[in-house]
């Protein structure tokens, strides 16, 4: 299954919305909040709220998710720059921008503020242009922000599924769709390499290649769902056939399967392509040849050869492994042959 990269539906990477404007005011004076909040009132798309006690202002803004906060500097029993740093140090309040409303104009306060993190710095009670335009700004800047991080959360999302997709992609390019094995694209390619390996190290490379006896036949009376879940047994069989992690297991083409076994001896190989044909007799899958009452066999060539330097393809191992099956046929099925 191949997924197509998309967003999670909370993705959305649209404009930084410069309406939706929500704003904090921490400050234990009501006269205060309710003087901002008739400064507000007129103003589109903002939305505003009010905390007069300290303690309750971090779980306040956390539960709000405004785009701003005014915080007051000095209240009963809690300093205002405290709480500054209290939103610093919480992961959902880390980047809000903080406004902070002091009483005076005083440099050295001025700048502890925005050393502790605070973002800009207001004396009570500013004029309602000047906090109004700060309020937007620093919104707009705190949107564009999450925008961005949204942007880069879906693109590193989207690379994701990207890289699986492509993994899946390269894993289906590999495998026979009916019975999970190998397919003839990667037999070949993994063949070409085997053989070069064995070329390089003038090691034995042996190859089998199996065909199911009267095929053919089991299709026509069985039909071919029938004979599908055959091939499938039969592929599981030769799987189980083969012990090293270098060996391959594929399919052919049709009815017919192939087994490349580097480093392998000629009676190493013989002795391998025999127990997969008992092993697939002992399946016992019913058959009507080649006598009422058979089960389902098959015929193995097999060939070994340790390359020639000058032989750049295996096709010569091929034919040999062919002539024996071929010979296997010719000599009644259910056996190998080796040219
Ligand atoms: P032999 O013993 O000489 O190998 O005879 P055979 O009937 O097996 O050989 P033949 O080449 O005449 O027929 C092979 C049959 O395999 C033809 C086709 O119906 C069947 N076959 C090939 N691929 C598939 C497949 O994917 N599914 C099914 N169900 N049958 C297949
Ligand atoms: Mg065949
Ligand atoms: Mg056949």
């Amino acid at each position: 299954m191949i997924h197509i990269p998309t967003l999670p539906d909370n993705m959305s990477l649209r404009e930084p919305d410069e309406f939706a404007v929500s704003v904090l005011l921490v400050d234990d004076q009501a006269i205060i909040g309710e003087a901002v909040r008739r400064m507000l009132t007129q103003e589109a798309g903002v939305t505003f709220h009010y905390c007069g006690d300290a303690n309750e202002a971090v779980d306040m803004a956390e539960r709000i998710q405004p785009t701003v906060i005014l915080q007051d500097l000095v209240m009963p029993g809690v300093d205002g720059l405290v709480l500054v740093s209290q939103y610093r140090s919480n992961p959902k309040l880390r980047d809000l921008p903080i406004i902070v409303l002091s009483s005076k104009e005083d440099p050295k306060i001025k700048s502890q503020a925005f050393a502790i993190g605070a973002n800009d710095y207001l004396v009570k009670l500013p004029d309602a242009v000047e906090l109004i335009a700060r309020i937007r700004y620093h919104s707009r800047a705190y949107l564009a922000l999450k925008q961005r991080d949204l942007a880069n959360q879906a693109l590193r999302l989207s690379q994701q599924q990207l890289v699986e997709s492509n993994l899946a992609l390269q894993r289906m390019t590999k495998l026979d769709g009916l019975t999970g094995l190998s397919n003839r694209r990667h037999f070949d390619e993994q063949l070409d390499l085997e053989w070069k390996r064995a070329r390089r190290e003038q090691l034995e490379l042996s190859l089998l290649i199996i065909d199911v006896d009267y095929f053919k036949s089991y299709n026509d009376s069985f039909g071919h769902v029938m004979g599908d879940e055959a091939l499938r047994s039969v592929a599981q069989v030769l799987s189980q056939s083969c012990s090293r992690s270098g060996d391959m297991v594929a399919r052919y083409g049709g009815e017919e399967f192939a087994i490349i076994l580097p480093n392998t001896s000629h009676e190493g190989a013989c002795s391998l392509a025999d127990g997969a044909r008992l092993a697939v007799q002992a399946l016992a899958i019913a058959h009507v040849l080649p006598a009422p009452g058979a089960t389902l066999t098959i015929s193995v060539g097999v060939a070994t050869m340790v390359p020639e330097q000058d032989t750049t393809k295996p096709i010569a191992l091929i034919q040999r492994a062919d002539t024996g099956l071929y010979q296997a046929k010719e000599k009644g099925r259910n056996r190998i042959g080796a040219a």
